[in-house]
């Protein structure tokens, strides 16, 4: 899939404030850090056009763009930053529960995993929430240039995030390999994106 338009429309604090629900619709989380920004503007070639920033935490808000006017991504605040307050966390939580439960048009979550850290509790917590509530995911693993000593480094540490999930799944769900830097696991990714497109009734 080419992308042809990428424009930001909007922050909205809750499901029911966001845009009405009318294209299929992708949503962006992980960590904070884990590389999302750059994900997306490597995705849409925007540079920009989600913020990179080294101050994470401080969006609460469910960010939305729209892609070639007729799906849009859904950029999701991220999670597991140390500094944020009991009282944020809390709000966070209920924040994407009820986006990721109940946006109709939600198509597909991608979830964000640094493949240059170990497996960490709150991905596994994470993603295994997702498969409790029956929520549509598939993994992406980020930052895969910075892993040096070749395929053999890369995949000994995705096998150890992969080896974690499958003490309590008894089947990975879709994954991708990707890098902000050199593009890789874009293609994969747009053409997933746009094979569920064609399957999304109005
Ligand atoms: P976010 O907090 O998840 O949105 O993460 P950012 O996109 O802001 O990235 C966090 C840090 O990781 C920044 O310093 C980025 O330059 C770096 N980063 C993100 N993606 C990649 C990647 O694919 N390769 C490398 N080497 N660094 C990356």
């Amino acid at each position: 899939m080419e992308i042809k338009y990428a424009e930001f429309m909007g922050s909205y604090p809750s499901e029911n404030q966001c845009p009405k629900p009318r294209y299929p619709e992708y949503a962006f989380i992980g960590r904070s850090n884990v590389g999302k920004s750059s994900l997306i503007n490597m995705l849409t070639e925007k540079k920009g056009l989600a913020k990179v920033s080294n101050t994470p935490g401080k969006t609460q808000t469910l960010n939305y763009f729209q892609i070639n006017g007729n799906w849009f991504l859904v950029d999701l605040p991220g999670y597991g930053y140390a500094k944020i307050s009991k009282k944020k966390r809390f709000e966070w939580e209920k924040m994407i529960a009820n986006f990721l439960q109940n946006r109709s048009t939600l198509m597909c979550a991608f979830v964000l995993l640094d493949a240059y850290v170990p497996p960490q509790e709150i991905d596994v917590e994470f993603i295994n929430w997702l498969g409790e509530m029956h929520i549509p995911f598939v993994i992406v693993y980020t930052k895969t240039d910075r892993i040096r000593g070749g395929e053999e480094g890369q995949n000994k540490n995705i096998k150890a995030i992969q080896d974690e999930l499958l003490k309590y799944w008894n089947e990975l769900p879709q994954q991708f390999i990707s890098s902000s830097s050199n593009k890789n696991g874009r293609d994969e990714i747009l053409s997933f994106i746009n094979q569920l497109n064609q399957q999304f009734n109005k």
